[in-house]
């Protein structure tokens, strides 16, 4: 084996990368994964999904390997933000945190798939991330459920506001 395939074959870790990472999670527990892989059993992405698995995910994170997990081919958004993994992890590394905050990181670069985008927009003008309709409170009366009340749009709107130089988030 050549010294050039050797270098190949090195996978260097990204520390700027992890430490942008870790800022956006509380706790910062990412390294405390041990790739058991407990995390992928319950999860319902990796059942349906040949590509998505949290626990590679999570290698991923530890090597900060910036460009697998937000490159155009992510599997990021498969996630259904389930948290089972959260529940699942015995390290307690929030695996389900770390993947939101990989699809925040997407979505400010303008870089979230249209579906999302759709929803993000339902949900700034009206409050809900799937738009109202009669027929729901329809379905809701079968269930004996009252109708869908009306949104506080200007609490919505005052948390999407972003938070001002000291102040707390
Ligand atoms: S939150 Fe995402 S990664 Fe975790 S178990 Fe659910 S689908 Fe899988
Ligand atoms: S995130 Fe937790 S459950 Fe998943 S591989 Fe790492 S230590 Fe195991």
């Amino acid at each position: 084996m050549t010294k050039r395939q050797n270098e190949d074959d090195i996978v260097r870790v990204d520390f700027g990368f992890k430490r942008l990472l870790a800022e956006t999670v509380e706790g910062d527990l990412a390294n405390f994964c041990y790739q058991c892989g407990a995390c992928v059993g319950d999860c319902p992405a990796a059942t349906y999904s040949e590509e998505f698995n949290p626990r590679e995910i999570m290698l991923k994170v530890l090597y900060g390997l910036e460009d697998e997990l937000l490159g155009p081919d992510s599997v990021i958004w498969e996630c259904t933000n389930c948290y089972a993994c959260h529940e699942r992890c015995p390290q307690q590394v929030k695996p389900v945190e770390i993947v939101i905050s990989l699809k925040n990181m997407l979505a400010a670069r303008g870089d979230a798939p249209d579906v999302v985008n759709r929803v993000i927009h339902t949900f700034e003008t009206t409050g809900r991330t799937v738009p109202y309709s009669p027929a729901i409170d329809k379905q809701r009366a079968k269930f004996g459920l009252p109708p869908m009340g009306e949104v506080p749009m200007d609490e919505i709107q005052a948390l999407l506001e972003p938070a001002t130089e000291g102040e707390a988030t």
